[in-house]
């Protein structure tokens, strides 16, 4: 796909506008696909890029060759940026300034991933992967074992609930390290991106409260780790309530498509 092929694409109104920046990246999940640029464009490369489906290494090529694509895609927009600016990209200043930006961009990258909230972030999610490291096939084989019946009552928890839960909290577990990392190594004095920044919130507050109740699932299903569960619902909580008190409106932000689909339901 070429750059006009892709600011053609771009042009197309079925899309929404934005939705690709507030969501939680689980296209498998996403009920937007075919109003989303982001994946329509992706697929549109994946496809372009032809590898034989049934070749078992055809996923890892199709990424390679996407992100390929993706990389001189961005040159080629970052050129065209440049030169409509009359910035010439390849002078010695401007790759002088730019090394100056990249030694700001780095102590900034330090300052957010020493930030509480991240350190908050971080706790959680290796402590989440040291336990599945060490019991996730445990959890797997109860899963697989446990009883499904069609006698129960409906509201009871089914084997699939369980691994919906846990594919729930394994999609999640490192969403709130990455965008606040992202977030709180960009300086905004003037609050520009402050607006970006609560639907980016939003999207990670949305993810802790269904990853709360993703483990209550697992602790149900298996009581006997209810400690350890416990302990993360209890990490879960304090980062919940952390992010909700530095970030305080960011509950209210309406996420294009995703908030503004359930406001027309009601
Ligand atoms: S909006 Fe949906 S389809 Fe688009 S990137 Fe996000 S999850 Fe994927």
């Amino acid at each position: 796909m070429t750059a006009d092929e892709l600011i053609e694409l771009a042009k197309d109104p079925r899309f929404i506008k934005g939705i690709q920046q507030y969501c939680d990246n689980w296209c498998e999940r996403c009920a937007f696909t075919e109003r989303c640029f982001r994946f329509v464009q992706k697929r549109a490369m994946e496809d372009e890029a032809g590898f034989d489906p049934t070749d078992p290494e055809h996923k890892n090529k199709q990424m390679v060759r996407t992100l390929h694509n993706s990389f001189e895609l961005a040159a080629e927009f970052i050129e065209r940026g440049a030169a409509e600016h009359g910035i010439d990209i390849h002078s010695a200043e401007f790759q002088a300034d730019l090394e100056d930006t990249d030694d700001d961009h780095e102590q900034c990258f330090q300052a957010a991933r020493s930030h509480p909230l991240t350190e908050a972030a971080e706790e959680y999610a290796f402590a989440v992967q040291e336990w599945f490291d060490r019991a996730g096939a445990e959890l797997e084989k109860r899963i697989q074992q446990a009883p499904r019946s069609e006698e129960i009552h409906p509201d009871q928890l089914q084997p699939e609930d369980v691994q919906d839960a846990v594919e729930i909290i394994r999609w999640d577990q490192f969403r709130a390290v990455a965008t606040l990392v992202g977030i709180l190594s960009i300086e905004d004095p003037e609050g520009l991106l402050t607006e970006h920044h609560k639907g980016k919130i939003k999207s990670i507050l949305l993810g802790l409260d269904r990853s709360l109740l993703a483990w209550g699932k697992v602790q149900l299903l298996w009581p006997q780790a209810a400690r350890q569960i416990m302990h993360f619902a209890s990490l879960l909580s304090e980062l919940r309530l952390w992010m909700e008190q530095a970030f305080p409106e960011a509950r209210d932000f309406l996420r294009p498509g995703f908030d503004e689909a359930s406001l027309h339901v009601m």
